[in-house]
């Protein structure tokens, strides 16, 4: 029998923990410092000319192709209120005033609300209680976020205003494909940027969902709140070594949006344990970061600058020399999701490890030598991703 552990036990939150504020990000931070993004553009124009593989016109063109629907859409990375991350209706729903609200018990609004968001797009979709913890302090921009008895949520020039009445969580992960990623770290790889694209498409159009039936939603992408412990309080996964969130179903390859919402839901299961313990014994992501951004010892409560916000017990990404390599090396870089071990593409087999890994963690040693021994998450050549000819089409 799968055991499974309370939150407090996956995540242990000293009592002084403070709510972060998302202008302490990395990103934010190297913004404010004045450092160039990592997307330089001379370089860029230096690598195209030079022709480095995985580094071409053509390569750039498709990465950046596949952030059109976020950034065409202005639902772009960590902005509130903004899009299909809209606070307000879009107005492409209506629920007639006359028509009352539709009135379902939490455990079948949660089923409904799954089967929608899981037809959107979403790889999987999980519920929580709102736990104020993880909600940012302030926005990227400096505004205070703040929670008011309004029906309604509302942003104005100072402050983010959530309804108290927003006690529900929707946690929403989009998939990233296993296959691209093994280009990492070339610019070839367009996965994150249609995560990016993905992830509004599946909030916005839940939250429309639910305004349609009488209710608020404010769908969020990497804005409003810290995603992880929301994803694993919703029951989604745990934390790995390389501080990403890791599910059993698609490992790390995945990125994560949320809705907050009066509607009422049942909340989920935590995920069954077992990642946190193989990510003891196996390292792989640690040995591989060409930054040394990740630990390679145990779990801890510091983190290494202001990007982190310490008092959880968690393996801290060193976010900050992450980024300075991602700079440096003119791609955002993603080693660490393609190496890990739970980065694999569907099969029998995997399940059958994975079910080692969640009742047996006797043998993870094991499976870390094997992992290593088949050679998975090796790069492959970006010369070769536009010779392969898509299943299904005749070039001759
Ligand atoms: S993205 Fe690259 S540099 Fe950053 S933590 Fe992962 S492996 Fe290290
Ligand atoms: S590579 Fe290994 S240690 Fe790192 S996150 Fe993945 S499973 Fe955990």
């Amino acid at each position: 029998m799968t055991k499974r552990r309370s939150f407090d036990e996956v995540y242990p939150v000293k009592d002084h923990y403070q709510r972060f504020n998302q202008g302490n990000t990395a990103f934010l931070r190297a913004e404010k410092a004045g450092h160039r993004g990592y997307d330089d553009v001379t370089k860029k124009l230096e690598r195209m000319r030079k022709e480095i593989p995985g580094f071409s016109l053509i390569d750039y063109a498709f990465r950046d192709g596949a952030l059109t629907v976020a950034m065409a859409s202005r639902s772009g990375r960590g902005i509130i209120d903004s899009g299909f991350y809209s606070w307000s209706p879009l107005g492409v729903t209506s629920k007639p005033e006359d028509m009352p609200r539709w009135e379902a018990a939490p455990e079948r609004a949660a089923r409904v609300m799954y089967k929608a968001g899981r037809y959107y797009g979403a790889a999987d979709i999980g519920f929580c209680e709102l736990d104020k913890r993880w909600v940012y302090s302030h926005t990227a921009d400096g505004r205070l976020i703040v929670f008011e008895d309004v029906e309604r949520g509302y942003v104005t020039d100072e402050k983010a205003v959530i309804p108290k009445s927003h006690r529900w969580v929707i946690a929403i992960t989009v998939p990233m494909e296993v296959e691209e990623m093994m280009y990492a770290p070339a610019a070839l790889n367009p996965v994150s940027s249609m995560g990016y694209s993905r992830m509004p498409v599946v909030a916005g159009s839940l939250a429309e969902f639910i305004r349609g039936l009488g209710y608020n939603a404010i769908p969020c992408g990497n804005d409003t709140a810290i995603s992880v412990p929301i994803a694993i309080q919703a029951g989604l996964g745990h934390v790995g070594r390389h501080g990403r969130l890791i599910t059993w179903r698609d490992g790390p390859m995945v990125r994560i949006a949320k809705i907050f919402t009066d509607l009422p839901l049942a909340t989920s299961p935590q995920a069954p344990r077992g990642i946190i313990e193989f990510c003891d014994v196996c390292h792989k992501c640690a040995k591989h970061c060409p930054s040394q951004s990740i630990p390679d010892g145990p779990r801890r409560y510091e983190g290494y600058s202001e990007a982190n916000n310490p008092g959880v017990l968690k393996w801290y990404c060193n976010a900050d020399s992450c980024l300075e390599h991602w700079r440096e090396s003119g791609s955002s870089c993603g080693i660490c999701f393609r190496v890990c071990s739970f980065t694999k593409p569907e099969s029998v087999l995997h399940d059958i490890v994975k079910w080692f890994i969640r009742n047996v963690p006797q043998l993870n040693r094991l499976w870390v030598w094997t992992d290593n021994l088949m050679g998975y998450g090796r790069m492959r050549n970006p010369r070769d991703y536009w010779e392969d000819s898509p299943e299904g089409v005749c070039l001759t």
